[in-house]
């Protein structure tokens, strides 16, 4: 499975000459040729090996190369690779069911999309047919999709391109960025002001006016910004006090990644709509989908549902979904994500001693983050909060490093985030954790 070197030229020369490359520059770098994937390894037509420590887009969380779902797509693929909506599959009701057992809750019933944003967009749309109200309120440290409802959502710098042309009715609240409480107060000694402030914007919109409140199941790419102890609990009081729909967004932080089968679990929180994709297929194919709870499902029992895409609940992507949900149980997956994750966060606080850009270590399960800064006592990032190449230098030098030593993960800003597949062993974990204490000592040179 290699290539020889004009043929990597081509790949790449036919790549960045007819597609766009997401949320990247378009020319000035050279992209990883992936030729096959198993497990945690990617590799290149080179045949060089990359450990993959984010599990793709937060999405592998399977690992690569499965080939029990390949089976279960072809087999799928051979009965009916497609019916219309209103038609109804065997597999379609078994992914139903199974996603209503292992859903927090009075969760019960699912609606599925295409992907992540498709599930926000339809979260959004129905809890305003729900409660006849029209205002959301989002986080600005938050990363929902990139259609304009979950770009407007969502506060992630990459939408500042789009500003001008904003879905109407977003309203935005601080993190509870206990790094840099946004209140100025220490983590462990504060009254929790964060939650005040979500209140405080609540009486200011207008209860009457909002229909939900929606927050990540755990902050994902947006840099990992744990919940502060019982914060999601009383957000989810405060829906309750206010008649507010709380969704939670679990798209990345679902299916296992966090130890559990969805993060807001560790949380002791039910929302009242749950929107999923990533992990439930674990990527092999795309699939998004928003599970409600009885109240919001018996709401339609006798009124038209005003929501649905030509691709609902895909026979094929069902079927794909319903083999990686076995995956997961027949391979204890979540349970090797929670231990797995512990040991990562210790050896990581061990690098920390030894690195000094290292500024914070945020970790939940195998969902992970490494805050990188020029200073631990003034906290200066190591780049800052928008696209500016110039910001990035040191972030895009570290990325190459990483890859050059032969790792494949995520960055952004000033986080380097570590998410590898649940199916992760030690030795690998160990492996990529070498390559991350190696690369940052090229950080570490632009620390004071
Ligand atoms: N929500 C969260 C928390 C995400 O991380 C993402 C994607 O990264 C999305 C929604 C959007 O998903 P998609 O890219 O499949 O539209």
């Amino acid at each position: 499975k290699t290539a020889s070197k004009s043929e990597i030229q081509q790949i790449i020369a036919d790549n960045s000459d007819y597609t766009f490359f997401p949320w990247n520059f378009q020319k000035g770098w050279t992209p990883v040729t992936v030729a096959h994937a198993s497990g945690v390894y990617l590799y290149d037509y080179n045949g060089k090996r990359y450990i993959d420590f984010s599990s793709g887009l937060f999405n592998v969380n399977i690992g690569h190369g499965q080939q029990r779902v390949t089976a279960a797509v072809a087999k799928q693929m051979q009965e009916v690779a497609y019916v219309v909506p209103e038609q109804v599959t065997r597999i379609r009701g078994e992914l139903g069911k199974k996603l209503a057992d292992i859903s927090p809750g009075n969760l019960k019933k699912t609606l599925f999309t295409v992907c992540g944003a498709s599930a926000i967009e339809n979260a959004i749309k129905l809890a305003r047919i729900y409660t006849g109200k029209y205002k959301i309120i989002g986080r600005y440290r938050a990363y929902h999709g990139a259609t304009y409802a979950t770009m407007s959502v969502g506060g992630d710098s990459s939408k500042l391109a789009h500003d001008a042309h904003q879905a109407p009715g977003f309203v935005h609240v601080e993190d509870p960025y206990c790094y840099r409480c946004p209140f100025g107060q220490e983590a462990g000694s504060c009254q929790q002001q964060c939650v005040a402030h979500v209140e405080r914007v609540i009486e200011f919109e207008g209860p009457q006016n909002i229909a939900a409140i929606i927050m990540e199941g755990e902050s994902g790419a947006s840099g990992c910004i744990k919940y502060p102890p019982g914060y999601l609990l009383k957000i989810r009081e405060l829906c309750n006090k206010h008649n507010i729909l709380l969704i939670v967004d679990e798209v990345l932080s679902g299916f296992g990644r966090t130890g559990k089968w969805f993060a807001t679990e560790l949380h002791g929180v039910v929302p009242d709509i749950m929107a999923t994709s990533k992990g439930i297929t674990s990527a092999y194919l795309p699939l998004g989908a928003i599970t409600v709870s009885e109240p919001i499902a018996a709401f339609f029992d006798d009124k038209f549902f005003p929501l649905g895409l030509t691709n609902v609940a895909h026979p094929v992507t069902c079927a794909a979904a319903l083999e990686v949900l076995k995956i997961y149980e027949d391979d204890h997956l979540i349970e090797n994500a929670a231990a797995m994750g512990d040991y990562i966060l210790q050896r990581v606080k061990e690098m920390q001693q030894h690195h000094p850009c290292i500024g914070d270590i945020r970790f939940t399960g195998l969902l992970g983050c490494l805050e990188l800064v020029k200073n631990r006592e003034t906290k200066a990032p190591m780049a800052p909060y928008d696209e500016n190449p110039e910001g990035m230098k040191v972030m895009i030098q570290l990325g190459n490093k990483l890859k050059e030593l032969g790792m494949s993960t995520f960055l952004r800003w000033n986080f380097l985030f570590i998410a590898p597949p649940l199916c992760i062993t030690k030795e690998e974990a160990d492996e990529g954790l070498a390559i991350i204490d190696e690369a940052l000592f090229l950080a570490d040179e632009y620390t004071s």
